[in-house]
Parts: structure tokens; C-alpha cells; sequence
């Protein structure tokens, strides 16, 4: 089916209050044209020389969120336009990104990234560790982030109990840092959760922004 009629079958399964961000990565600028003539505006990369070439080809309004892993050394290219870091997973990078925004004379927004799934993988934080980096938080001034909330990845599996589960127990990490750190701060207020395998669940289980590529370009070739 041609990207438009998809999106359009996709953005009425979800409800107006949720931000549903296109996954662009290893498309090519006209299939982001066509999805922004239909009315997107928030696109999501997973790598940055990707994300700076596409930016600066494509009008100034779109919102574009970095999903995928963050190398501190990079964060000076998307600094200057970034809407939203989701995959933030240490006070390094968080320092980081305030460091480049500075710079900019930006506030980035960045949500802490949750290593949730069984799958092994690098990426992602889990509870202590985010423990002990609130706390280096609180005795350091970080003034041009945003900690607006949390991402995380469920299990690539057909097994949608475990996926409830690991959506679920994202949302309990989210509750738990918002009473404990940010009950005072109405910015925190994001769960990034759901791509197009499990985004029905995530809503299910209170995301507020799903990521969702392969349901609208259909398969891609690499990556
Ligand atoms: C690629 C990617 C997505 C989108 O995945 P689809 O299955 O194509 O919808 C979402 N989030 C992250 C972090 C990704 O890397």
C-alpha cells in the first residue's frame, strides 16, 4: 500500500493525546517528503550522520527525535535542531548534551533509556544505576536539559504477556522516579514505548509516544 494510505490507517489506531514518532532511519528523503506531506512532523533516526544529512534537506518545522545509541562525541552535530534525545543512558552523556546545548543556547530534551527486555543488549540503563546517577544529579546544575521522561524496547517476541510485562514494569520505573525526583516538574511526563510490532501494547500500558517505522515504509533493506 503507498505511505499515505498506511499512515493514514496507523494514525487512527492512535489517539490524538499520544505522539507517534515516523522511524525514517535507512529511508530515503522522498519517502520522508510524501509522510511529511501527509502531515507528520515528528521523525525519529537512530544514527546521527544520517539524522544531520536528512535534517538539513527537509523543512524546519519537523520535530526529529534521536532514538538509537548516543556516542558522547556526536552530540555536538544534532545539538544545534534536536527535539528529543530518547537514548540517554549515563550522566557522561547527559553532561554532555547540556555541555553542546550551551552552546547552542538550547534546553535538549532527553529521556533516560531503560534496559527492560530479555534480550541482552548494551544499551539502557536499570534502576540502581539510574539511582545513583539521580543522585549525581542532585548535586550538579545541569541547566540546559530536559529530563522529560523514559524510553525503553520490549522483547522482539510474539509472546505478548511478556511484552504487557516489560511495558509494564517500564511505567513502574517512570512512577517511581516522577514521585520520588520530579514530582515538582511537569516536564517529566514522557514514556517513549511501543515500535510497530508491539505499539498497541505500549499504549495499552500508558506510553505517550510510540516510535513506528516498518508499518508505514513496510521492511527495510538494512539496519
Ligand atoms: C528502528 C526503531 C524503531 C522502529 O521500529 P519498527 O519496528 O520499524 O517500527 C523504534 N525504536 C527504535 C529505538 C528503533 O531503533
Amino acid at each position: 500500500m503507498p505511505i499515505p494510505q498506511n499512515l493514514q490507517i496507523i494514525r487512527k489506531t492512535i489517539p490524538q493525546n499520544i505522539e507517534m514518532v515516523v522511524v525514517t532511519k535507512t529511508m530515503p528523503v522522498e519517502k520522508l517528503q510524501i509522510a511529511y506531506a501527509s502531515g507528520e512532523r515528528s521523525f525519529g533516526e537512530n544514527r546521527v550522520q544520517e539524522l544531520v544529512q536528512k535534517q538539513a534537506l527537509l523543512p524546519t518545522d519537523i520535530r526529529w527525535h534521536l532514538i538509537g545509541h548516543l556516542q558522547s562525541n556526536k552530540v555536538k552535530f544534532i545539538a544545534p535542531f534536536v527535539h528529543l534525545i530518547h537514548s540517554v543512558d549515563s550522566l557522561k552523556l547527559l553532561q554532555e548534551i547540556d555541555h553542546q546545548a550551551k552552546k547552542c543556547n538550547r534546553v535538549i530534551s532527553c529521556l533516560l533509556q531503560f534496559h527492560i527486555a530479555e534480550e541482552e543488549t548494551k544499551f539502557g540503563l536499570n534502576e540502581e544505576e539510574a539511582s545513583a546517577m539521580m543522585e549525581a544529579l542532585s548535586k550538579i546544575h545541569l541547566p540546559n536539559i530536559c529530563l522529560s521522561g523514559v524510553m525503553g524496547m520490549a522483547t522482539f517476541t510474539d509472546d505478548s504477556e511478556l511484552v504487557h510485562r516489560e511495558f509494564r514494569h517500564l511505567k513502574h520505573i517512570f512512577d517511581w522516579l516522577k514521585s520520588d525526583y520530579f514530582a515538582d516538574n511537569p516536564s517529566f511526563k514522557e514514556i517513549s514505548m511501543g515500535m510497530s510490532g508491539d505499539y498497541e501494547i505500549g499504549i495499552q500500558e500508558g506510553a505517550t509516544i510510540v516510535r513506528i517505522g516498518t508499518l508505514i515504509f513496510g521492511e527495510r533493506l538494512k539496519n
